[in-house]
Parts: structure tokens; C-alpha cells; sequence
């Protein structure tokens, strides 16, 4: 696992840039981060790979924040009560697709090819905003 903070440099700042968020040096770090990670990755886990470059707690959660805001970062809970961290790819922001948590591994993963059809509440008056699909199974390496 490569520890360095900016091998994405270009692609996090474009990300920021088309998002209208101030690219600042903790920003890019993390964001670089999520964009080389395939699986979302709890607040401690970031925390501890950014460690290097002396990014402390509390610019980290804002950072965090911020990226949930804009949209560019969404943010998982899949049963176990701790919120883990995933790049928004595509066109499909947000919760748009399933996530899969392995009951061997407990690793959680985006789901990012498989579109969710979209739910339609079927009752006068009531707006669905957002909707979340967890399933759960064994994932490719625990099960070969
Ligand atoms: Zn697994
Ligand atoms: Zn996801």
C-alpha cells in the first residue's frame, strides 16, 4: 500500500475545482487518498494514513465534512454503526448504488457498477431523498 499523499495530484484538483471547493493542501491529501483506495475507509483509517503528512483530527473530520457537502465524498454506515468514506464516482452521486459488506472479511465495498433502480414511495405526499441498499454476502477473495 502506497502511503504518499499526492499521487492523484491532478485528478483531486480537478475534482475540487469542478465542485467549487478551495483546493487547500489537506484537501488534496485526502482526497488523493479516497481516489487510490477501492474500498471505503473509516475516519481512523484515514487518520492513520495521512498521518505522513501531519494532517491532525480536526482538519481532517472538516475536510470530511465539506466533501460530503459538496457531494464529492458520501458516507456509509452498513450495520456496524461507524460511518466509512467513499469517492462519489461517476454520474450516480451520492447513495446511488449498493453497498456490500463480506461476512468473512467485513470489508465494505461501493457497489459502483450496479445501478439501483429508483423507488417510488407510491403514497400521496411522501418524497423519497434518499435511498440505501447494504447486502451482504462473501466477497470474491474469501470465497476462491
Ligand atoms: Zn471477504
Ligand atoms: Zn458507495
Amino acid at each position: 500500500m502506497k502511503t504518499q499523499p499526492d499521487s492523484h495530484p491532478a485528478a483531486a484538483r480537478r475534482i475540487l475545482e469542478d465542485a467549487a471547493v478551495k483546493p487547500t493542501r489537506a484537501r488534496l491529501a485526502l482526497l488523493g487518498l479516497l481516489l487510490r483506495e477501492h474500498t471505503p475507509l473509516l475516519h481512523e483509517e484515514i487518520h492513520a494514513r495521512l498521518k505522513p503528512s501531519g494532517i491532525n483530527r480536526v482538519t481532517l473530520y472538516r475536510a470530511l465534512q465539506c466533501f460530503v457537502d459538496a457531494g464529492i465524498v458520501h458516507r456509509i454506515e452498513a450495520g456496524d454503526r461507524l460511518w466509512r468514506f467513499a469517492v462519489c464516482h461517476g454520474i450516480h452521486r451520492g447513495h446511488c448504488h449498493p453497498h456490500f459488506t463480506c461476512r468473512i472479511c467485513g470489508r465494505v465495498e461501493c457497489l459502483s457498477q450496479c445501478i439501483m433502480p429508483v423507488v417510488e414511495s407510491g403514497i400521496p405526499g411522501y418524497q423519497i431523498e434518499e435511498q440505501e441498499l447494504y447486502l451482504r454476502g462473501i466477497c470474491a477473495s474469501c470465497a476462491s
